[in-house]
Protein backbone atom coordinates (compact mmCIF):
# COMPACT_ATOMS: atom_id res chain seq x y z
CA UNK A 1 0.00 0.00 0.00
CA UNK A 2 2.75 3.07 0.72
CA UNK A 3 4.79 1.58 -2.54
CA UNK A 4 8.02 2.99 -1.55
CA UNK A 5 9.90 2.66 1.76
CA UNK A 6 9.57 5.84 3.93
CA UNK A 7 13.24 6.34 3.44
CA UNK A 8 12.78 5.90 -0.49
CA UNK A 9 14.22 2.38 -0.51
CA UNK A 10 11.90 -0.63 -2.10
CA UNK A 11 10.66 -3.07 0.29
CA UNK A 12 11.80 -6.88 -0.01
CA UNK A 13 10.25 -9.74 1.69
CA UNK A 14 11.69 -9.94 5.12
CA UNK A 15 12.45 -13.49 4.53
CA UNK A 16 11.70 -15.88 1.33
CA UNK A 17 9.72 -19.00 2.11
CA UNK A 18 10.68 -22.49 0.53
CA UNK A 19 7.61 -24.22 -0.74
CA UNK A 20 8.18 -28.12 0.49
CA UNK A 21 9.48 -30.49 -2.69
CA UNK A 22 6.18 -32.39 -2.38
CA UNK A 23 4.19 -29.42 -4.30
CA UNK A 24 6.49 -30.10 -6.97
CA UNK A 25 5.66 -33.55 -7.58
CA UNK A 26 2.14 -33.00 -8.36
CA UNK A 27 2.71 -29.54 -9.87
CA UNK A 28 2.25 -30.78 -13.96
CA UNK A 29 -1.48 -31.94 -12.85
CA UNK A 30 -2.43 -28.60 -11.76
CA UNK A 31 -3.67 -25.54 -13.16
CA UNK A 32 -2.33 -21.69 -13.35
CA UNK A 33 -4.94 -20.17 -10.18
CA UNK A 34 -4.35 -23.67 -8.06
CA UNK A 35 -0.81 -22.76 -8.50
CA UNK A 36 -0.92 -19.32 -8.33
CA UNK A 37 -2.54 -20.02 -4.88
CA UNK A 38 -0.01 -22.30 -3.57
CA UNK A 39 2.59 -19.38 -3.99
CA UNK A 40 0.26 -16.64 -2.80
CA UNK A 41 -0.55 -17.92 0.00
CA UNK A 42 2.45 -18.71 1.03
CA UNK A 43 4.02 -15.05 0.65
CA UNK A 44 0.43 -13.30 1.96
CA UNK A 45 -0.83 -15.95 3.94
CA UNK A 46 0.03 -13.89 7.12
CA UNK A 47 -1.72 -10.21 5.89
CA UNK A 48 -4.60 -11.81 3.53
CA UNK A 49 -7.36 -14.53 4.16
CA UNK A 50 -6.82 -17.47 1.84
CA UNK A 51 -10.19 -16.67 0.69
CA UNK A 52 -9.22 -13.53 -0.53
CA UNK A 53 -6.49 -14.54 -2.04
CA UNK A 54 -8.12 -17.44 -4.07
CA UNK A 55 -10.89 -14.94 -5.16
CA UNK A 56 -7.94 -12.37 -6.09
CA UNK A 57 -5.55 -14.80 -7.70
CA UNK A 58 -8.98 -16.43 -9.94
CA UNK A 59 -9.29 -12.87 -11.40
CA UNK A 60 -6.04 -12.19 -11.80
CA UNK A 61 -5.68 -15.12 -14.30
CA UNK A 62 -8.78 -14.55 -16.35
CA UNK A 63 -6.57 -15.18 -19.04
CA UNK A 64 -4.64 -18.38 -20.31
CA UNK A 65 -0.50 -18.39 -19.79
CA UNK A 66 0.41 -21.03 -22.66
CA UNK A 67 3.84 -22.82 -23.16
CA UNK A 68 4.45 -23.27 -26.84
CA UNK A 69 7.12 -25.73 -28.13
CA UNK A 70 9.13 -24.16 -30.94
CA UNK A 71 10.93 -27.23 -32.27
CA UNK A 72 15.14 -28.39 -30.70
CA UNK A 73 13.58 -27.60 -27.13
CA UNK A 74 12.68 -23.49 -27.17
CA UNK A 75 9.44 -22.92 -25.59
CA UNK A 76 8.03 -19.53 -26.06
CA UNK A 77 5.91 -18.41 -22.65
CA UNK A 78 3.10 -16.49 -24.08
CA UNK A 79 2.33 -13.80 -21.74
CA UNK A 80 0.29 -11.69 -23.63
CA UNK A 81 -3.09 -13.11 -23.56
CA UNK A 82 -4.20 -10.41 -21.06
CA UNK A 83 -6.53 -7.46 -21.98
CA UNK A 84 -3.94 -5.22 -22.85
CA UNK A 85 -2.29 -8.21 -24.93
CA UNK A 86 1.56 -7.48 -22.81
CA UNK A 87 2.16 -9.41 -19.58
CA UNK A 88 2.15 -6.78 -17.61
CA UNK A 89 -1.75 -7.48 -17.11
CA UNK A 90 -0.56 -9.59 -14.58
CA UNK A 91 0.75 -7.25 -12.45
CA UNK A 92 -2.09 -4.70 -12.63
CA UNK A 93 -4.74 -6.86 -12.47
CA UNK A 94 -3.34 -8.66 -9.01
CA UNK A 95 -1.60 -5.26 -7.67
CA UNK A 96 -5.87 -3.82 -8.44
CA UNK A 97 -6.89 -6.45 -5.75
CA UNK A 98 -5.18 -6.69 -3.53
CA UNK A 99 -5.51 -2.87 -2.89
CA UNK A 100 -9.27 -3.00 -3.30
CA UNK A 101 -9.02 -5.79 -0.63
CA UNK A 102 -7.00 -3.19 1.93
CA UNK A 103 -8.71 -0.40 0.92
CA UNK A 104 -11.73 1.30 3.41
CA UNK A 105 -14.06 4.00 2.03
CA UNK A 106 -14.38 5.65 5.18
CA UNK A 107 -10.61 6.29 5.70
CA UNK A 108 -10.97 8.08 2.25
CA UNK A 109 -9.74 7.41 -1.33
CA UNK A 110 -6.37 5.57 -2.54
CA UNK A 111 -4.45 7.73 -4.92
CA UNK A 112 -2.04 5.26 -7.31
CA UNK A 113 0.71 7.16 -9.54
CA UNK A 114 2.17 5.16 -12.44
CA UNK A 115 4.66 6.38 -15.10
CA UNK A 116 4.88 4.92 -18.49
CA UNK A 117 6.11 5.25 -21.76
CA UNK A 118 3.76 2.63 -23.31
CA UNK A 119 2.82 -0.91 -21.79
CA UNK A 120 2.65 -0.01 -18.02
CA UNK A 121 -0.35 2.94 -18.52
CA UNK A 122 -2.64 0.89 -20.42
CA UNK A 123 -2.48 -2.33 -18.40
CA UNK A 124 -2.94 -0.56 -14.86
CA UNK A 125 -5.71 1.72 -16.25
CA UNK A 126 -7.70 -1.34 -17.39
CA UNK A 127 -6.31 -3.28 -14.29
CA UNK A 128 -7.82 -0.53 -11.99
CA UNK A 129 -10.80 0.96 -13.98
CA UNK A 130 -13.74 1.51 -11.47
CA UNK A 131 -11.93 -0.51 -8.40
CA UNK A 132 -14.27 1.56 -5.70
CA UNK A 133 -12.04 3.52 -3.48
CA UNK A 134 -8.99 4.24 -5.70
CA UNK A 135 -8.29 6.98 -7.98
CA UNK A 136 -5.18 6.80 -10.79
CA UNK A 137 -2.95 9.19 -12.11
CA UNK A 138 -1.27 8.30 -15.15
CA UNK A 139 2.33 9.57 -16.11
CA UNK A 140 3.41 10.04 -19.64
CA UNK A 141 5.68 11.60 -21.54
CA UNK A 142 5.01 13.58 -24.07
CA UNK A 143 5.28 12.94 -28.21
CA UNK A 144 5.96 9.27 -26.77
CA UNK A 145 2.49 7.06 -26.81
CA UNK A 146 0.99 5.35 -29.65
CA UNK A 147 -2.76 6.44 -30.60
CA UNK A 148 -3.77 2.86 -29.51
CA UNK A 149 -1.72 3.43 -26.28
CA UNK A 150 -3.15 6.41 -25.62
CA UNK A 151 -6.60 5.91 -25.94
CA UNK A 152 -5.95 2.73 -23.60
CA UNK A 153 -5.60 5.45 -21.15
CA UNK A 154 -7.88 7.54 -21.64
CA UNK A 155 -11.46 6.51 -20.26
CA UNK A 156 -13.79 9.44 -20.05
CA UNK A 157 -15.82 9.87 -16.64
CA UNK A 158 -13.55 7.17 -15.11
CA UNK A 159 -11.30 7.00 -11.46
CA UNK A 160 -8.56 6.85 -14.39
CA UNK A 161 -6.76 10.28 -14.68
CA UNK A 162 -3.67 10.29 -17.68
CA UNK A 163 -1.12 13.46 -17.28
CA UNK A 164 0.89 14.55 -20.22
CA UNK A 165 4.60 15.85 -18.79
CA UNK A 166 6.47 18.11 -20.62
CA UNK A 167 9.69 15.86 -20.34
CA UNK A 168 11.24 12.36 -20.44
CA UNK A 169 9.83 8.72 -18.75
CA UNK A 170 12.53 9.78 -16.23
CA UNK A 171 11.12 12.41 -15.78
CA UNK A 172 7.69 10.86 -15.17
CA UNK A 173 9.55 7.97 -12.56
CA UNK A 174 11.32 10.77 -10.92
CA UNK A 175 8.33 13.00 -10.46
CA UNK A 176 6.06 9.86 -9.30
CA UNK A 177 8.56 8.91 -6.83
CA UNK A 178 9.20 12.53 -5.11
CA UNK A 179 5.19 12.77 -4.98
CA UNK A 180 4.78 8.94 -3.09
CA UNK A 181 7.62 10.71 -0.62
CA UNK A 182 6.16 13.91 -0.04
CA UNK A 183 4.74 14.47 3.41
CA UNK A 184 2.38 17.01 2.51
CA UNK A 185 0.59 14.65 -0.06
CA UNK A 186 0.82 11.72 1.94
CA UNK A 187 -1.02 12.80 4.69
CA UNK A 188 -3.73 14.26 2.57
CA UNK A 189 -4.51 10.78 0.99
CA UNK A 190 -3.03 7.45 1.03
CA UNK A 191 -0.53 7.33 -2.13
CA UNK A 192 1.10 4.33 -3.85
CA UNK A 193 2.71 3.24 -6.76
CA UNK A 194 1.90 1.21 -9.21
CA UNK A 195 4.94 0.43 -11.03
CA UNK A 196 7.43 -2.40 -10.65
CA UNK A 197 8.95 -0.29 -7.40
CA UNK A 198 5.90 -2.03 -5.71
CA UNK A 199 6.63 -5.25 -4.59
CA UNK A 200 3.19 -6.11 -4.88
CA UNK A 201 3.44 -5.94 -8.94
CA UNK A 202 6.03 -8.54 -8.84
CA UNK A 203 4.85 -11.26 -6.63
CA UNK A 204 2.39 -12.30 -9.24
CA UNK A 205 5.21 -12.61 -11.97
CA UNK A 206 6.30 -15.43 -9.97
CA UNK A 207 3.11 -17.56 -10.42
CA UNK A 208 3.78 -18.16 -14.28
CA UNK A 209 7.30 -19.28 -13.93
CA UNK A 210 6.01 -22.03 -11.33
CA UNK A 211 3.03 -22.67 -14.27
CA UNK A 212 5.90 -22.87 -17.11
CA UNK A 213 7.76 -25.33 -15.13
CA UNK A 214 4.54 -27.34 -14.71
CA UNK A 215 3.68 -27.25 -18.44
CA UNK A 216 7.06 -28.17 -19.56
CA UNK A 217 6.67 -31.12 -17.17
CA UNK A 218 3.38 -31.76 -19.27
CA UNK A 219 5.22 -31.94 -22.37
CA UNK A 220 8.21 -34.17 -20.94
CA UNK A 221 10.81 -31.79 -20.23
CA UNK A 222 13.42 -32.92 -17.56
CA UNK A 223 12.22 -32.04 -13.40
CA UNK A 224 15.63 -29.82 -13.21
CA UNK A 225 14.15 -27.34 -15.48
CA UNK A 226 14.52 -25.50 -18.32
CA UNK A 227 16.98 -22.11 -18.87
CA UNK A 228 14.95 -19.05 -18.74
CA UNK A 229 15.07 -16.66 -21.00
CA UNK A 230 14.29 -13.14 -19.93
CA UNK A 231 13.49 -9.73 -21.72
CA UNK A 232 15.03 -7.12 -19.66
CA UNK A 233 14.06 -3.68 -18.86
CA UNK A 234 13.41 -2.56 -14.78
CA UNK A 235 13.87 -6.42 -14.15
CA UNK A 236 10.73 -6.94 -12.68
CA UNK A 237 10.69 -9.85 -14.70
CA UNK A 238 14.08 -11.17 -13.52
CA UNK A 239 13.45 -10.40 -9.84
CA UNK A 240 9.99 -12.20 -9.65
CA UNK A 241 11.71 -15.31 -11.14
CA UNK A 242 14.60 -15.07 -8.95
CA UNK A 243 12.47 -15.13 -6.12
CA UNK A 244 10.43 -18.24 -7.39
CA UNK A 245 14.28 -19.96 -7.60
CA UNK A 246 14.65 -18.82 -4.33
CA UNK A 247 11.31 -20.46 -3.24
CA UNK A 248 12.63 -23.66 -4.28
CA UNK A 249 11.66 -23.50 -8.59
CA UNK A 250 13.80 -26.00 -10.80
CA UNK A 251 15.78 -23.81 -13.24
CA UNK A 252 18.88 -24.39 -14.49
CA UNK A 253 19.90 -20.76 -14.61
CA UNK A 254 18.25 -17.55 -16.02
CA UNK A 255 19.83 -15.17 -19.36
CA UNK A 256 19.13 -11.89 -19.04
CA UNK A 257 18.37 -10.07 -22.59
CA UNK A 258 18.70 -6.73 -22.64
CA UNK A 259 18.18 -4.94 -26.01
CA UNK A 260 21.08 -1.81 -27.08
CA UNK A 261 20.49 -0.26 -23.54
CA UNK A 262 23.02 -3.08 -22.16
CA UNK A 263 23.24 -1.65 -18.40
CA UNK A 264 22.32 -5.33 -16.81
CA UNK A 265 24.39 -7.60 -18.83
CA UNK A 266 27.22 -5.21 -18.56
CA UNK A 267 27.21 -5.12 -14.90
CA UNK A 268 26.96 -8.99 -14.88
CA UNK A 269 30.17 -9.33 -17.59
CA UNK A 270 31.94 -7.12 -16.28
CA UNK A 271 31.13 -6.12 -13.14
CA UNK A 272 30.33 -2.34 -13.50
CA UNK A 273 27.07 -1.30 -12.80
CA UNK A 274 26.53 1.59 -14.93
CA UNK A 275 23.16 3.63 -15.41
CA UNK A 276 23.25 5.66 -18.30
CA UNK A 277 20.68 7.43 -20.79
CA UNK A 278 18.46 5.20 -22.66
CA UNK A 279 18.75 5.00 -25.87
CA UNK A 280 15.77 4.16 -28.45
CA UNK A 281 15.08 0.85 -30.13
CA UNK A 282 12.78 -1.56 -31.63
CA UNK A 283 12.13 -3.17 -28.08
CA UNK A 284 11.21 -0.10 -26.54
CA UNK A 285 9.50 -1.17 -23.76
CA UNK A 286 13.19 -2.31 -22.07
CA UNK A 287 14.84 1.24 -23.35
CA UNK A 288 15.92 1.28 -19.96
CA UNK A 289 19.05 3.19 -18.61
CA UNK A 290 19.05 2.96 -14.95
CA UNK A 291 17.00 -0.44 -14.06
CA UNK A 292 14.87 0.09 -10.79
CA UNK A 293 14.86 -3.63 -9.64
CA UNK A 294 18.42 -3.73 -9.60
CA UNK A 295 18.84 -3.07 -5.80
CA UNK A 296 16.41 -5.73 -5.18
CA UNK A 297 18.47 -8.11 -7.47
CA UNK A 298 21.82 -7.08 -5.53
CA UNK A 299 19.89 -7.47 -2.16
CA UNK A 300 19.06 -10.65 -2.76
CA UNK A 301 22.91 -12.16 -3.58
CA UNK A 302 24.44 -9.88 -0.53
CA UNK A 303 25.82 -7.32 -3.09
CA UNK A 304 28.35 -10.51 -4.32
CA UNK A 305 28.00 -10.43 -8.39
CA UNK A 306 30.01 -13.70 -8.66
CA UNK A 307 27.08 -15.36 -6.98
CA UNK A 308 24.69 -13.47 -9.41
CA UNK A 309 26.47 -14.05 -12.25
CA UNK A 310 26.51 -18.08 -11.42
CA UNK A 311 22.85 -18.37 -12.25
CA UNK A 312 22.26 -15.75 -14.24
CA UNK A 313 24.14 -14.85 -17.33
CA UNK A 314 23.21 -11.72 -19.78
CA UNK A 315 23.71 -10.69 -23.30
CA UNK A 316 22.53 -7.51 -25.10
CA UNK A 317 20.85 -7.68 -28.56
CA UNK A 318 20.95 -5.33 -30.80
CA UNK A 319 17.89 -3.97 -33.25
CA UNK A 320 19.16 -5.86 -36.42
CA UNK A 321 19.56 -9.13 -34.71
CA UNK A 322 15.89 -9.12 -33.04
CA UNK A 323 14.86 -7.99 -36.40
CA UNK A 324 16.41 -11.05 -37.84
CA UNK A 325 15.37 -13.36 -35.29
CA UNK A 326 11.71 -12.67 -35.82
CA UNK A 327 12.14 -12.73 -39.61
CA UNK A 328 14.20 -16.45 -38.98
CA UNK A 329 11.69 -17.22 -36.66
CA UNK A 330 8.63 -17.27 -38.82
CA UNK A 331 10.09 -18.38 -41.77
CA UNK A 332 11.39 -21.63 -39.78
CA UNK A 333 8.63 -22.49 -37.47
CA UNK A 334 5.44 -20.21 -38.93
CA UNK A 335 5.49 -18.18 -35.46
CA UNK A 336 5.43 -14.25 -34.87
CA UNK A 337 7.05 -12.97 -31.78
CA UNK A 338 7.25 -9.48 -31.08
CA UNK A 339 10.67 -7.41 -30.63
CA UNK A 340 10.80 -8.01 -26.98
CA UNK A 341 10.02 -11.66 -27.48
CA UNK A 342 12.59 -12.08 -29.99
CA UNK A 343 14.99 -10.35 -28.07
CA UNK A 344 14.88 -13.08 -25.52
CA UNK A 345 14.63 -15.76 -28.05
CA UNK A 346 18.10 -14.86 -29.39
CA UNK A 347 19.40 -14.63 -26.37
CA UNK A 348 18.51 -17.91 -25.56
CA UNK A 349 19.26 -19.73 -28.83
CA UNK A 350 23.33 -17.69 -27.83
CA UNK A 351 23.07 -19.29 -24.51
CA UNK A 352 21.48 -22.66 -24.96
CA UNK A 353 23.77 -25.51 -24.87
CA UNK A 354 22.68 -29.32 -26.73
CA UNK A 355 20.22 -30.94 -24.86
CA UNK A 356 18.32 -28.33 -22.62
CA UNK A 357 15.17 -26.92 -22.75
CA UNK A 358 14.64 -23.52 -22.86
CA UNK A 359 12.12 -21.02 -22.53
CA UNK A 360 11.87 -17.49 -23.21
CA UNK A 361 8.93 -14.76 -22.09
CA UNK A 362 7.06 -13.46 -24.99
CA UNK A 363 6.05 -10.70 -23.16
CA UNK A 364 3.69 -8.96 -25.59
CA UNK A 365 1.62 -9.84 -28.77
CA UNK A 366 3.18 -9.22 -31.95
CA UNK A 367 0.28 -6.81 -33.02
CA UNK A 368 1.49 -4.62 -30.62
CA UNK A 369 4.22 -3.97 -32.68
CA UNK A 370 3.11 -3.97 -35.92
CA UNK A 371 5.73 -1.57 -37.91
CA UNK A 372 8.80 -3.97 -36.75
CA UNK A 373 6.48 -7.34 -37.18
CA UNK A 374 5.72 -6.42 -41.00
CA UNK A 375 9.38 -5.11 -41.41
CA UNK A 376 10.64 -8.65 -40.53
CA UNK A 377 8.28 -10.54 -41.52
CA UNK A 378 5.93 -9.03 -44.37
CA UNK A 379 2.94 -9.75 -42.21
CA UNK A 380 0.42 -6.99 -41.67
CA UNK A 381 -2.07 -6.15 -39.02
CA UNK A 382 -5.13 -4.86 -39.31
CA UNK A 383 -5.46 -1.12 -37.94
CA UNK A 384 -7.01 -0.93 -34.34
CA UNK A 385 -9.84 1.32 -34.62
CA UNK A 386 -10.24 3.85 -31.60
CA UNK A 387 -13.31 4.58 -30.32
CA UNK A 388 -13.18 8.79 -30.69
CA UNK A 389 -14.53 8.86 -26.66
CA UNK A 390 -11.02 7.43 -25.77
CA UNK A 391 -9.25 10.60 -27.81
CA UNK A 392 -9.81 12.81 -25.08
CA UNK A 393 -7.79 16.04 -24.50
CA UNK A 394 -5.09 15.24 -21.41
CA UNK A 395 -3.73 17.89 -18.84
CA UNK A 396 -0.57 18.28 -19.57
CA UNK A 397 2.30 19.74 -17.16
CA UNK A 398 5.49 20.69 -16.54
CA UNK A 399 8.59 17.62 -15.59
CA UNK A 400 8.06 19.10 -12.00
CA UNK A 401 6.89 18.19 -8.34
CA UNK A 402 5.23 21.43 -7.92
CA UNK A 403 3.09 20.73 -11.02
CA UNK A 404 2.08 17.12 -10.29
CA UNK A 405 1.09 18.33 -6.73
CA UNK A 406 -0.55 20.63 -8.08
CA UNK A 407 -2.86 18.05 -10.29
CA UNK A 408 -2.91 15.36 -7.55
CA UNK A 409 -4.96 17.86 -5.06
CA UNK A 410 -7.05 19.08 -7.78
C1 LIG B 1 7.81 -3.82 -19.50
C2 LIG B 1 8.16 -4.71 -20.61
C3 LIG B 1 9.37 -5.44 -20.60
C4 LIG B 1 10.40 -5.28 -19.51
O1 LIG B 1 10.04 -5.94 -18.34
P1 LIG B 1 10.77 -5.65 -16.94
O2 LIG B 1 10.07 -6.52 -15.96
O3 LIG B 1 10.59 -4.17 -16.66
O4 LIG B 1 12.21 -6.00 -17.08
C5 LIG B 1 9.60 -6.33 -21.63
N1 LIG B 1 8.73 -6.48 -22.65
C6 LIG B 1 7.57 -5.79 -22.70
C7 LIG B 1 6.65 -5.98 -23.86
C8 LIG B 1 7.24 -4.89 -21.68
O5 LIG B 1 6.09 -4.21 -21.75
Amino acid sequence: MRGLAPDGGLFMPERIPVIPGAFFNNIADMGIRDIAFVVADRMLGNDIDSADIRRIVNETFSFDIPLVELGGGIYSLELFHGPTLAFKDVGARFLARVISNFSDSRRGVVKVLVATSGDSGGAVAHGFKDVKGVEVYVLYPHGVLSQLQRSQLCMPGSNIHPIEVLGTFDDCQRMAREALLDPELRSSAALTSANSINICRLLPQMFYFFHAYAQLLQHGGAGEGAVMSIPAGNLGNLTAGLLSWRMGLPVKRFVVANNANSVTADYLNHGELRPRRAVRTVARAMDVGHPTNMDRIIDMFDGERGALSHIVTGYSVPDTEIIGEMRRTHADHGYLIDPHGATGLAALRSDIKPGEKGIFLATAHPSKFPVAVTEATGVRFEPVKINPAHRMATPRISASADALKKELRR
